[in-house]
């Protein structure tokens, strides 16, 4: 259809949703699909929050609530972040939105115009360049290599800025690398921040995933000055197990988030007030460090498996993932296309996995370990095969 407007037609559809469409109906349709592409975790919200949402319901918390959420939301948001995070927040400083996705679209809505450039490292969670597209900015991708874990490094951002940066992208732990960057890496890249007076958004999504020794810095905690310069996203899909309740926050400057707020009173309005108070529970430590250990135990089992898996295969190779719940391997010395790869998996190996191209890296494909034990086995056996007719 031609009459479209001119900012869809750049954009595409998101390729890690539709795969993850077609695994399930593959599997509906009775063929023993393993899926390894899916970016939610495999448990159920836990039943605290679940309790909270439904004693909130039954209370009658059914009404239009306040556009940037619950007063009591906010401020448990405000006493995270300063607990977690080494944040200094009041709750005007927040925004509960319906997720993280929705957080950032709004956020670009409210700060990126046309000509404005936003700097983003490749491999990138594959809706930052299309938001900003929407936003009609320029997206700048700034490859990043295997032998920094993925990560950009001081020189590789500085390098990138020019007069239009108006921001920088930054997430870590990473979709879809596991990368995370050091205390030192991100004091570094937050004095090239403030050094050119650009703004920064740290996608936080994945904080609580985290292996072995790796430790989360929130960039806004490195210094005063870059901390007036940083918008957090963050929310409670991934550590929650609450993908489907769509809750998700940002936090920044007073007006720069009541800009977003104008934005959402008039796109969604408040999120779901019931759904509200079960964020207020996930926000309960008591309660929840205890749900929040036993998925982080389970996803270091499958985490320890898969790389096992991996580095028994000749040809293909990983940077050890420090956080999230994926692997980034390298294929390129076994195919020349990720998509071709990832297809021909999915047609006769039956198993679903992301084809790095989506994320800005045509040489590796993207497997989600956030599922159980036995699919990761099967599915590694599998791909174990596959590679093996491609030799
Ligand atoms: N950021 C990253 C890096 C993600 O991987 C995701 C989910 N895949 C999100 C943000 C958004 O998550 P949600 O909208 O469910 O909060």
């Amino acid at each position: 259809m031609n009459q479209l407007a001119a900012r869809v037609k750049k954009i595409t559809p998101s390729i890690t949703l539709d795969i993850a469409a077609k695994a399930k109906q593959m599997k509906m349709q009775g063929i023993d699909v393993c899926s390894l592409s899916s970016g939610e975790p495999d448990f159920d919200t836990p039943q605290h929050i679940k309790n909270s949402a439904v004693l909130a319901l039954q209370k009658g918390k059914t009404k239009y609530g306040p556009v940037s959420g619950e007063l009591a939301l906010k401020e448990a948001i405000v006493n995270k972040l300063k607990k977690d995070n080494k944040l200094d927040y009041t709750p005007d400083n927040i925004i509960v939105t319906n997720g993280g996705k929705h957080s950032l679209f709004s956020l670009m809505l409210a700060l990126i115009e046309s000509g404005d450039e936003v700097i983003i490292p490749a491999p990138y969670w594959l809706s930052y360049p299309e938001m900003v597209r929407l936003a009609q900015g320029t997206p700048v991708i700034v490859e990043t290599q295997a032998e920094t874990n993925y990560k950009i490094t001081p020189k590789q951002l500085l390098k990138a800025i020019t007069l239009k940066t108006k921001l920088f992208i930054l997430n870590s732990p990473s979709n879809p690398t596991g990368a995370v960057y050091t205390y030192q890496e991100i004091k570094e890249l937050a004095q090239i921040i403030v050094d050119n007076d650009i703004w920064v958004v740290s996608d936080e999504i994945y904080e609580k995933i985290l292996y072995s020794k790796a430790e989360h810095t929130s960039i806004g905690a490195v210094g005063e000055d870059i901390f007036k310069k940083t918008i957090i996203s963050n929310g409670f899909s991934k550590s929650y197990a609450m993908t489907g309740w769509r809750l998700g926050y940002l936090a920044g400057p007073n007006d720069l988030i009541k800009t977003v707020s104008t934005i959402q009173s008039h796109s969604t309005s408040n999120v779901c007030t019931f759904a509200q108070y079960g964020a207020i529970a996930a926000l309960e430590e008591e309660e929840s460090s205890k749900c929040v250990q036993e998925m982080l135990n389970a996803f270091t089992d499958r985490r320890n498996s898969i790389l096992e898996r991996i580095a028994a295969i000749p040809k293909i190779s990983c940077p050890i993932p420090m956080g999230a719940f994926y692997v980034f391997i390298d294929i390129s010395q076994i195919s020349k296309s990720s998509i071709q790869f990832s297809d021909d998996l999915l047609e006769k190996y039956q198993v679903a996995v992301i084809p790095g191209q989506v994320f800005g890296n045509d040489n590796c494909i993207r497997i989600s370990y956030a599922t159980d034990l036995m699919s990761i086995e099967k599915g590694m056996n599998r791909i174990e095969e596959f590679i093996d007719t491609l030799k």
